[in-house]
């Protein structure tokens, strides 16, 4: 497996077959050692949402399908789905309802995402130290937290 890809690279112009590869070997891997099974359809999920780095909601993941099995339906899009991100591999960001693979899914992670608003492509960065100042936070108000949504929208390096 390669090395873990590194954001600040993949920001700038890149060869993007590597993140492509990269997240399909660790799909493989990841589904192999738990014993969950990527079928060609989840497999080919993965691929049409790894295509790129932007976002990509749900039903422009159906109509890409659609064109090579044009009897898919909705809910064919949403069970890959909820499999891609039940494994790790794939995330949703709420503030889009639309999703990106993870190109890390091999190292435990909490992330932010970072959202460009002009080229819509969304990176993931590990905020592991966000999340426990926030948890200290919570604590000392007793408050017992459960999710945390990370998502800041601005300008990527290419755009601004
Ligand atoms: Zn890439
Ligand atoms: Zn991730
Ligand atoms: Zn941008």
């Amino acid at each position: 497996m390669q090395d873990n890809i590194n954001n600040k690279t993949v920001q700038h112009p890149h060869n993007h077959q590597g993140c492509m590869q990269h997240a399909l070997q660790a799909a493989e891997q990841i589904c192999g050692a738990k014993g969950m099974r990527l079928t060609a359809i989840r497999k080919r999920i993965l691929e049409l949402i790894c295509a790129s780095h932007k976002a990509i909601g749900a039903y422009e993941l159906l109509d890409l399908f659609k064109l090579e099995d044009p009897k898919a339906k909705p809910v064919t899009i949403y069970r890959a789905l909820d499999f891609l991100m039940e494994a790790g591999l794939a995330h949703k960001i709420e503030s889009l309802n639309a999703f990106i693979g993870c190109l890390q899914a091999e190292t435990p992670h909490k992330s932010a995402i970072l959202i460009c608003d002009n080229c819509k492509n969304a990176y993931e960065i590990d905020a592991t130290a966000v999340y426990e100042s926030l948890f200290t936070l919570s604590d000392s108000m007793q408050f017992k937290p459960q999710c945390l949504t990370l998502e800041l929208h601005g300008l990527c390096v290419s755009c601004s």
